[in-house]
């Protein structure tokens, strides 16, 4: 008798059929910023994790009054689908209309919470003139960090995140094709922020990439590396005597990691929220040579 070894991918196959692609819940930045409070307890970066949870929560604000913004049309999503492209690709897309006063809300929003200095730095998100602001938002899809204000980041994204996490909920699944890079989100085409193990229902056990930009997410078997596709030499790095909620799955081809988060170890982990609580793990891995491959706002480098 012979014992067939089964290929990563082949194991989950055999599980029946999977959701290939998941589309944000309407609630989905309540939960970050719950989250986020969560783990700013006794965190020594408390202070900024409940910062972005109230960032969170004003996104939740703005998205349930619902954002201005419309769905390409029929025609358009059709031949998406049929060349495998993604729909809501912001080069192929017009940024989306009041996305500028939803930046310039947020900014009101949470510049209370901050220092004197903190509220400056934020300032001229309040009182940039339209076409700064454009400009602050093709640097920052576009990971420019040359030209990127470092301080607006965090806001000028949680902006557009609105915008694109509604158009990305009126999507239908079944019409989003799966991208050709597992790297891709397929329904932005850019890049992930982290990686996340979901619990419950059809996609138990499953490990889905979460976009950045439109908060979809899509499936890619474990130990394979979403960067280049390899599955030799997968090396899973923990903090030492940390609760394992977080790990960087590295590859030795690309040396890159990206973050698993683990929902099997806390049900209520968030593929943002605990990249951007677990910087400590980051801090390691650039130790040990391998580069991020995880794009955060939170966490960009860039001028400011
Ligand atoms: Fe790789």
């Amino acid at each position: 008798m012979t014992t067939t070894l089964l290929q990563p991918g082949q194991i989950e196959a055999a599980a029946g059929s999977i959701p290939e692609l998941r589309l944000p819940p309407a609630d989905l930045f309540l939960m970050r910023a719950r989250r986020l409070e969560q783990l700013a307890e006794g965190h020594a970066m408390g202070a900024y994790l409940r910062f972005a949870a109230q960032l969170a929560r004003a996104q939740q604000e703005r998205l349930n009054a619902g954002p201005a913004g419309e769905l390409p049309s029929p025609e358009r999503l059709a031949q998406c689908f049929e060349y495998l492209m993604p729909p809501l690709a912001p080069a192929g897309l017009a940024r989306p209309a009041g996305w500028r006063d939803t930046a310039r809300q947020l900014a009101k929003t949470v510049q209370p919470l901050l220092t004197a200095a903190g509220q400056a730095a934020l300032q001229p998100v309040v009182e940039g003139a339209d076409a700064w602001l454009d400009e602050q938002a093709t640097w920052l899809l576009d990971i420019d960090t040359q030209h990127l204000n470092a301080a607006v980041t965090p806001v000028i994204g949680a902006a557009l995140q609105v915008h694109w996490t509604h158009l990305a909920r009126q999507l239908d699944p079944a019409l989003v094709a799966r991208p050709e890079h597992p790297n891709l989100c397929p329904v932005r085409g850019a890049h992930p922020v982290s990686s996340v193990v979901r619990i419950g229902g059809a996609e138990n056990g499953l490990r889905y990439l979460h976009c950045t930009l439109c908060s979809a997410e899509w499936h890619v078997v474990r130990a394979k590396c979403s960067n280049c596709d390899n599955t030799r030499g997968i090396a899973h790095y923990h903090l030492e005597g940390g609760n394992r909620v977080v790990d960087a799955e590295s590859c030795p081809e690309c040396q890159s990691y990206l973050k698993v988060i683990h929902q099997d170890k806390d049900p209520l982990a968030d593929p943002v929220a605990d990249d951007l609580a677990s910087l400590t793990l980051d801090l390691l891995m650039d130790e040990v040579d391998f580069v991020r491959s995880g794009v955060n706002w939170y966490l960009m480098q860039g001028h400011s």
